[in-house]
């Protein structure tokens, strides 16, 4: 033991996030994030909301990214409890989750030495569903990131109108720097411990950024040794092993179909619309794939390192390229060879191209917009900003973009395709059939356009935005559905 210690000890710091501890998360960019008292309440009037954001700020002070997440529902509901002021508990109970577990994940690496990496699950609400969200591997993912997701989680499954819950975990293990073999000992290992906290009616975890399919198939594979059940406890398995159609380009697409209904709203459509899709990886390819598919241009796209910039926008031939590249963890944008375009290196991030852009799509991570990219991006005439990935632009950019009357789809809404079409393989999972391509794709459309029915309704009714819209829609569902079930 003592021996096992000491040499993990030795290879985290040699090791960096291989094996080490997470590094500090970056600093919080928005007001929002502060737990200054004063900051932190800010725009809050409602007197039972303001005891509950204390409680939380209380609680939960050296969470940022979490904070950030809970003051933005919480504006966003202010005006639906001060009609209801019986579900400020509801609230209340909504900003704690159900339960945390953080554990130790051990593993060999390829040269036989230990390595130690920390798992998490935050089941978050099971009110309307079994726990249903992601697992994230990536440097840097603490409890405030997997707590930030999983109560975004809970909005957003809630829109889906399936009967999801919400949960979120993952761990600071980053594939990027592990080997294959590496990649499947840590995911059998992750497995040993979190299977006897999952199940399919109770938490049915999903990919997110660094788990992808072949992830997904090391650890369902350990779940069914484990407990010997091949049952629906993981969403985005191969097709081969219950999984469904449309699932990868589930979130991406759902994107594009949000973005669909966000423009015919305003009398516009897709085609000929001249668009920048941060990141590269599952959500951004898809997402970048059906605008093609619209007659969009996609004039970049990126990765943690730099962007592609194609002045005439990426062609059928050049995404395949970027998807070729990325298939691979290791995969780097800076290997992308082109004649029409250029990699901008240096960790430099797409919002700076100096040209029309009319949608931006951020596809990659949260914060990665912030207020001077965002002035960038409305300097440079945009009209519309859809987001892909969870809250990828920081309180001030969103704040900016609503100033300048920038037409704002919010993550919540806008990428609920991919845990939908979760929701759908479960569905499929348990009674044992598979839909059609056809069929999938038709009710992910269906669920799309009816996400942003709902938060547009809300939005109307509350005379307010379309990104406070869908937290009240969703609010209201799981709200409605924690009071009636008592305080459990
Ligand atoms: P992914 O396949 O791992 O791709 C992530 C992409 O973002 C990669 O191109 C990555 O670059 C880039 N990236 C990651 N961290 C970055 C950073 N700090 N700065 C700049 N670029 C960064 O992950 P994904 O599944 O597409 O997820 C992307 C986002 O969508 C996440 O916010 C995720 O929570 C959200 N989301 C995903 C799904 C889903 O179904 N997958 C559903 C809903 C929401 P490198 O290649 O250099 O690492």
């Amino acid at each position: 033991m003592t021996k096992g210690a000491t040499a993990t000890a030795q290879q985290q710091s040699a090791n960096g996030s291989r094996g080490a501890a997470a590094p500090a998360p970056p600093p919080p960019k928005s007001a929002g994030a502060s737990a200054d008292a004063d900051t932190w309440l800010e725009g809050i009037s409602h007197e039972g909301l303001r005891r509950v954001l204390e409680g939380v700020a209380q609680r939960d002070h050296d969470q940022p990214e979490f904070l950030e997440a809970v003051h933005e529902v919480a504006s966003s509901v202010q005006p639906v409890l001060e009609r209801r002021p019986e579900l400020v508990d509801a609230f209340a109970m909504m900003c704690e989750p159900e339960r945390q577990i953080i554990f130790r994940v051990p593993w060999l690496d390829d040269s036989g030495a230990w390595r130690v990496n920390r798992g998490f699950r935050v089941q978050f609400s099971s009110a309307i569903g079994p726990y249903k969200g992601g697992l994230r591997f990536r440097e840097g993912v603490n409890l405030s990131i997997c707590k930030f997701l999983g109560f975004e989680q809970m909005y957003k499954n809630a829109l889906t109108t399936l009967p999801l819950g919400a949960a979120k975990g993952g761990s600071d293990f980053d594939p990027r720097g592990a080997s294959d073999s590496e990649v499947q000992r840590f995911c059998q290992s992750f497995m040993t411990e979190l299977y006897r906290h999952i199940g399919n009616r109770m938490d049915v975890p999903a990919g997110d950024i660094g788990v992808g399919t072949k992830e997904i198939g090391y650890l369902f594979g350990q779940y069914r040794r484990i407990t010997g059940r091949h049952d629906a406890s993981l969403t985005g398995k191969r097709l081969d092993f219950g999984g469904s159609e449309v699932r990868p380009e589930a979130t991406g697409f759902g994107v594009v179909f949000f973005a669909d209904c966000m423009l015919a709203d305003a009398g516009e459509e897709l085609k000929g619309k001249r668009c920048i899709v941060s990141g590269s990886g599952n959500v951004a390819q898809y997402c970048a794939m059906k605008l093609l598919d619209r007659g969009a241009k996609v004039l970049a796209m990126s990765d943690s390192r730099g962007y592609v910039y194609e002045p005439e926008g990426l062609t059928k031939e050049q995404l395949e390229q970027i998807m070729s590249i990325k298939a691979s963890h290791k995969g780097r944008l800076e290997q992308y060879k082109s004649d029409s375009g250029q990699y901008v290196g240096d960790r430099r991030k797409p919002y700076e191209i100096d040209t029309q852009i009319d949608c931006a799509f951020p596809c990659a991570t949260q914060n990665e917009i912030d207020v001077d990219e965002a002035r960038h991006l409305t300097d440079h005439g945009c009209k519309y900003v859809i987001e892909g990935a969870n809250m990828p632009c920081t309180a001030e950019a969103v704040r900016h973009f609503e100033e300048q009357g920038v037409a704002f789809g919010p993550a919540k809404a806008a990428n609920a395709g991919g845990v939908a079409v979760s929701g759908l393989e479960m569905a499929q999972d348990r009674v044992g059939i598979m839909w059609t391509r056809e069929e999938v794709c038709k009710k992910l459309v269906e669920i799309m356009h009816s996400i942003h029915r709902s938060a547009k309704a809300a939005a109307e009714e509350y005379g307010t935005t379309l990104a406070a819209g869908a937290n009240i829609a969703a609010f209201l569902k799981v709200a409605e559905a924690v009071q009636a079930q008592g305080a459990v």
